[in-house]
């Protein structure tokens, strides 16, 4: 029986061994400051300039120049989203969608509280946009676009490469959201007519506190953080070093293995799938109907609620969630799944799992084999709630239930 099954790779990723080892010697020996004239800084700054390629490669970008370091994602959204508002600043409307990541839709709503119009894109039942709609949003005063390539909770993946035609057709700035489709996906961006688009580190194998922002050349990209000359001015701070090392080292393992990663993954998602829809009557899939990322399953449990099955599974030693981690802890059902109109018996029940390259077939079968338990038990608390017509507390698993018809 495995130990501990972690399928919630979505949230973060394990760092790899090759990574610590690279990111080692910059937090030990190697402490220069990488913007030092002299020996000891100039050697970081080389080994820098290396991870900067990494990053490019695997982004597919032209040129080295147009990756910016950054914290995590979420500064790389908002970098990219207020740069582009900056940049035009007799522009006052954003076009993105109902089901970004927190890192964008709560910056889209702060800006329309400032008076900014947003138009938020609607999904259909599948997770999928309607170009049509995005085509006749677009208009004189549309500053930019922010789409995700991929999402987060169900996986979706959005067509970047056609809504990007429709985007620079009007001549407008577009931001591609890749946090989770870096290292997943090819993602070739030189080719594609895409203007800015933000990766994180900790989702593809380094560590946490690192990110990326791609800006395309001949982008006018106003600086983000005043301060020194890092980032060729653009963002400036002493830069995450090891953080940055890491990155640069996960970039290059991840270009290496997309395919044999996809492969392999894709087949314990669908096994995974395959297994629960058989075992566990009265579940589904959401979004499973469109293209998606490899490893991402999100289930729906009739009538139960995702976190009690969470703290169930939790017991049982397996990491699941029940969508994006910044919404864990709030009983808010998803707002990607109500954009997708989950009916309201599936919507509360929703889990996450998100696979990663050191699942295997035993940690799958290990999960079909307490889902249908967990499940039952579930189900019978959930009925008794709804004889008594109340609250039905499960103390001993520590569990609060909600009753619903
Ligand atoms: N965008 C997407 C699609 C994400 O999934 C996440 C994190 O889950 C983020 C942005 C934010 O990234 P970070 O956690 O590095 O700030």
């Amino acid at each position: 029986m495995p130990h501990e099954v972690y399928l919630d790779n979505n949230a973060t990723t394990r760092v790899l061994p090759e990574v610590a080892d690279a990111m080692l010697p910059f937090l030990t020996e190697r402490y220069g400051n990488p913007s030092s004239i002299h020996r000891f800084g100039s050697a970081v700054g080389e080994r820098l300039a290396r991870a900067r390629e990494q990053v490019t490669h695997l982004l597919g970008a032209a040129d080295p120049v147009e990756i910016i370091f950054t914290s995590c994602g979420t500064e790389g959204d908002n970098a990219a989203i207020r740069g582009m508002l900056e940049a035009r600043p007799n522009k006052r409307h954003i076009v993105t969608t109902q089901v970004e990541h927190p890192a964008v839709l709560s910056l889209c709503q702060h800006l329309e509280k400032r008076g900014y119009r947003v138009t938020w894109l609607k999904v259909d039942e599948n997770g999928a946009l309607d170009l049509e709609e995005l085509r006749s949003a677009l208009t004189d005063d549309t500053a930019l676009v922010s789409v995700m390539w991929a999402n987060n909770e169900t996986g979706v993946i959005f067509p970047v490469e056609q809504i990007g035609a429709i985007v620079k057709a009007k001549g407008i700035p577009f931001h591609v959201d890749a946090v989770q489709a870096a290292g997943k996906l090819h993602l070739n961006v030189k080719d594609l007519p895409v203007d800015l688009m933000t990766i994180s580190g900790h989702k593809f194998y380094a560590p946490k506190g690192v990110g990326a922002l791609y800006v395309k050349r001949g982008l006018t990209f106003p600086p983000f953080m005043m301060g020194g000359h890092q980032e060729r001015n653009r963002r400036g701070g002493t830069e995450n070093v090891a953080g940055i090392i890491g990155m640069g080292a996960a970039a290059e393992i991840a270009a290496s293995r997309i395919d044999s990663d996809a492969a392999r993954i894709t087949k314990l998602r669908d096994q995974l799938e395959t297994l629960l829809l058989g075992s566990c009557p009265g579940s589904r899939i959401n979004g499973g109907a469109q293209k998606r990322l490899p490893n991402t399953c999100n289930m729906s449990f009739r009538y139960l609620e995702g976190e009690s099955i969470l703290v169930l599974l939790d017991q049982q030693g397996v990491c699941a969630s029940t969508g994006s981690a910044c919404t864990a802890g709030s009983s808010e059902p998803s707002h990607v799944l109500r954009a997708m109109k989950v009916p309201p018996d599936w919507l509360q029940g929703a889990v996450r799992f998100s696979l990663g390259r050191f699942n295997t077939e035993e940690e799958i079968a290990y999960v079909n084999e307490k889902m249908p338990k967990i499940v039952q038990r579930l189900e019978g608390l959930s009925s008794l709630g709804k004889l008594a017509g109340q609250r039905t507390e499960d103390l001993s698993a520590g569990v609060t239930m909600r009753a619903r018809g």
